[in-house]
């Protein structure tokens, strides 16, 4: 059904070109009246109480104490962790070394998994679900990257600096929380980092995770940015190469072959004047192509790379109908163009390299209600963020409850090769606060005061 309305929108939108609203975003809702705002999000009572509860708690307030204190430290940690080299594909050295941080910190049974991820331990009193807290220990910065670290006017600059050695240090300020505090939670927690978060690596950290560890019943992700914007919506994204290998030859001499290269320009005209809808928010781009040896030559190969994104899977699905029967029918033409016989034809070859999948859950939800709550009750002025695109897109397409957390403090320039990513430390102890009162809501409170967990068992 969903895939049905979708394409009779993309027909009715492509009705309209002729007006000039394609892309305006607005044009199906033109004169209606504009829909009424939805009232601000809030949690419900006894999940505000709950975390309201938590918070009180003298273990609890001594953790959050504590995490204030650690500021200076957490962030010294961050530093020297953002200095290890960590380029896609190369977690290694990295992975090493927080595996040493997560063994210090006296979590059980820290090891590396088959994929790459490091992870260990802190078992709860039992019946509570498990939660599994990540970062990503991968940078999207390439081997012989200059990593060092700068401090100037109060910020740090470096590559990976935010991105996410951030989310890194602040994981290991929740667990050092928790130690210092002697908090017994009654479900387990799994802390830890992935490997293969960024581009290419598709999320293969996570995704080997949970292919190994089926009976996780949650997930956070913590990512670099303000604790009060909390993502619970994942942007999917299929990301192809297509290539049209051809017959070549020369300009001359063989003039009447068909040409790889304006095989792949019929294919990316075709493909520019696809519309997607607004809502749910659909992408599409080819990003990268390559192609031709020489100007005096027909070209006998091309390729080119193309990302498709959307918010909604079904909606992703249907651009991805779309868009790649279009390589087909682009060689098809061209050879037609030049009634190419069968060995001389240019042919198609599709490859998905990338596929992170889309998802979305009910921002209700216990978890979202929980982590909601939770930066609200340590005074910030809290907010659902909109969609995007991290580890927790695979728990999430899975439907396991997963979130996006801020680790706290400022950043910018992330993921730039001109600019230096930089983090600003003001205020960044209020994201490992956020979380650790988070994953205490969600996994519960043992002891004479018990909180029941708000994460349910799956
Ligand atoms: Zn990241």
């Amino acid at each position: 059904m969903a895939r049905a309305g979708f394409i009779s929108r993309l027909t009715a939108v492509a009705g309209v070109v002729g007006l000039g609203v394609v892309g305006c975003g607005g044009g199906e809702t033109r004169g209606a009246s504009p829909p009424a705002a939805p009232p601000p999000y809030a949690a419900s009572a006894p999940v505000t109480q709950a975390v309201g509860a938590i918070k009180e708690l003298p273990a609890v307030r001594k953790g959050l104490e504590f995490i204030e204190r650690d500021h200076q430290a957490t962030v010294a940690e961050q530093v020297t962790m953002s200095e290890i080299p960590s380029p896609p594909f190369h977690e290694d050295q990295r992975a090493a070394d927080y595996l040493r941080r997560l063994t210090e910190l006296g979590l059980e049974d820290v090891h590396r998994d088959k994929t790459g991820n490091v992870y260990g331990l802190r078992r709860g009193s039992g019946g509570g679900p498990t939660l599994f807290v990540s970062a990503h220990l991968d940078t999207v910065f390439p081997p012989g990257t200059d990593v060092k670290v700068e401090q100037k006017d109060g910020k740090y600059y470096g590559p990976g600096i935010s991105d996410d050695a951030r989310g890194l240090a602040a994981l290991l300020g929740v667990v050092r929380a928790l130690r210092e505090s002697g908090i017994q939670t009654q479900g387990d927690v799994i802390f830890g980092g992935t490997v293969g978060e960024e581009g290419l690596g598709d999320l293969r950290g996570v995704k080997g995770f949970f292919a190994e560890n089926q009976q996780v019943d949650g997930f956070i992700t913590i990512e670099p940015g303000a604790p009060d914007q909390i993502t619970y919506q994942a942007t999917g994204s299929r990301r192809y190469k297509i290539s049209f290998p051809g017959p070549g030859g020369h300009s001359f001499g063989d003039f009447g072959r068909p040409s790889s290269l304006h095989a792949m320009g019929r294919a990316i005209a075709r493909i520019a004047e696809i519309r997607t809808p607004a809502q749910p928010k659909t992408t599409f781009t080819v990003g990268v192509v390559e192609g031709g040896t020489s100007v005096n030559a027909i070209a006998g190969t091309a390729s080119m790379q193309v990302d498709m994104r959307s918010n909604d899977p079904a909606a992703l699905k249907a651009l991805e109908d779309q868009l790649l029967p279009m390589a087909q029918v682009a060689a098809d033409e061209e050879n037609a163009r030049w009634n190419a016989p069968a060995d001389k034809k240019v042919t198609v070859k599709t490859e998905l390299i990338g596929d992170r999948p889309a998802g979305n859950q009910d921002p209700n939800s216990p978890m979202v209600q929980a982590s909601f709550a939770a930066a609200t009750a340590l005074g910030q002025k809290t907010t659902l963020d909109t969609p995007s695109s991290t580890d927790a897109n695979l728990p999430i397409s899975k439907g396991i409850p997963a979130l996006r957390l801020g680790g706290g403090g400022g950043e910018g320039n992330t993921h730039s090769f001109t600019d230096k990513e930089w983090f600003d430390p003001k205020d960044a102890h209020l994201g490992p606060q956020s979380t650790f009162l988070t994953v205490l809501a969600l996994v519960g409170v043992a002891g004479e005061r018990p909180v029941a967990p708000l994460l349910p068992s799956r």
